[in-house]
């Protein structure tokens, strides 16, 4: 059942590359030795473990197996290993890098032009400069397609207004991606650099969810950018569905960390506390929890693996990556509950980790389309009708 590499229940790692093995192994100890243990503390904290962001930058991983320059070559599923591992150890890094990786590079890497990719690629896949991706404002979140932000050409310049919300890693980017909407009606994305007279981020406080990652409610008033920072293959929202379709799938291996890091726990816990004279992993209320547990986190590793080979060989529809968001958000919170539930008192402290987890998944469940969303997503296409509005 347990490897060097886990749990993987049905043997997943022998189907894996000698690449993709190695990966996940890198990023298992390397969680383990400097994720885990500071983690809990930047959470309660609220801080940003920016020590984390150097000694991450040091394994050469950042990508998420995207193509172009400077970025490691990895297949999708090696991606979401890593995805997932960083997850299992703390949603708010891992979420800093989703920002950074799935969305912000992807966007270059899919929409921009060859010196945008040149510019910014390698140096972001470096951790050398940060990435953020805009597209939330205050009044549009799931209805985003509508959003209200403008863009107008003006001589060599594109003037930027509106306002934007939620976007991680906002205040601390030196490129943040911005959609809004072209004087043609259509959504675009452009390249905001750090320092632009126009942009003015601050940090949302108070959140009980990822508080370790830094989200920023961003204003944007007569912010001009120039010309060449306009992203040449953004021209509707199309191209932005694109790079969050593609996203979506590798939420799934991040919720399928959050579950994983949960099972963990409550097994090695089960099996230490000790009621009525026995350890409580030998009663069959609790093995049920566990067994439950595990049939969840296997479900989850068989979705992922196989969404990210059908990516792999570019048949992963959009529904698909919807079906497996929506699924891997709600099977961790399941799971999350039932080990919260199995460690008793000890479950909901911060040094126990199950808790920042359940905490951290509300998020992900979130973010990057809603569970309601993405089910409307699947049901259009199933039933050739639209439900959202
Ligand atoms: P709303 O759209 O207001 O939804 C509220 C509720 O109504 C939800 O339950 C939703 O499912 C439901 N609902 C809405 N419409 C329908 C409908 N038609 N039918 C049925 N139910 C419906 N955005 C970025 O652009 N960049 C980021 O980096 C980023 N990071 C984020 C990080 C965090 C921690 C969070 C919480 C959010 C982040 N987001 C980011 C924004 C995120 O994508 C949105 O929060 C999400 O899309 C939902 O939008 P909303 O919060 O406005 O909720």
């Amino acid at each position: 059942v347990e490897s060097g590499l886990g749990i993987d229940y049905y043997g997943l790692a022998e189907d894996l590359t000698d690449a993709e093995r190695e990966v996940w192994l890198t990023l298992r100890r390397f969680v383990d030795t400097e994720v885990v243990p500071v983690a809990s503390g930047y959470w309660e904290r609220a801080e940003f473990p920016f020590e984390l962001v150097k000694k991450y930058a040091g394994l050469g991983v950042v990508g998420d197996g995207l193509e172009g320059p400077g970025i490691p070559a990895f297949s999708a599923t090696a991606a979401g290993l890593i995805t997932m591992e960083l997850n299992r150890g703390d949603g708010s890094f891992a979420t800093f890098i989703g920002v950074q990786a799935g969305l912000a590079m992807r966007s270059i890497a899919f929409c921009g032009s060859e010196e945008q990719k040149e510019r910014w690629l390698p140096a972001m896949s470096r951790l050398e400069a940060v990435g953020a991706f805009a597209l939330t404002e205050p009044d549009h979140g799931s209805d985003s397609v509508a959003l209200a932000t403008t863009a107008r050409r003006d001589g060599d310049s594109y003037v930027l207004d509106g306002a934007k919300r939620w976007i991680g890693n906002g205040t601390i980017c030196d490129v943040c991606v911005v959609w809004a909407r072209g004087e043609d009606g259509q959504v675009q994305g452009f390249l905001v650099e750090k320092g632009t007279p126009g942009y003015e981020a601050t940090v949302i406080e108070g959140k009980g969810s990822l508080r370790a990652v830094w989200n920023a409610d961003i204003e944007l008033r007569g912010c001009r950018v120039p010309a060449e920072n306009k992203l040449p293959g953004a021209r509707t929202f199309k191209d932005t569905g694109r790079v969050l379709s593609a996203t979506r799938a590798g939420i799934a291996w991040a919720a399928l960390g959050h579950a994983t890091a949960a099972y963990e726990c409550a097994l090695s816990y089960a099996m230490q506390r000790r009621q009525f004279g026995k350890p409580i992993a030998s009663f069959q209320l609790v093995q049920e929890k566990l067994v439950h547990m595990l049939a969840e986190v296997t479900a989850m590793q068989l979705f992922c693996v196989r969404t990210a080979r059908l990516a792999e060989q570019g048949r992963l529809t959009d529904t698909m990556a919807s079906l497996a968001k929506m699924n891997a958000t709600r099977k961790a919170r399941q799971v999350l509950a039932m080990a919260r539930d199995l460690m008793g008192g000890n479950g909901i402290l911060l040094e126990h980790r199950v808790m920042r987890h359940m905490a951290d998944i509300e998020a992900l469940h979130t973010y990057e389309g809603t569970e309601s969303i993405q089910t409307l997503i699947i049901g259009k296409q199933l039933t050739g009708i639209g439900a959202f509005a």
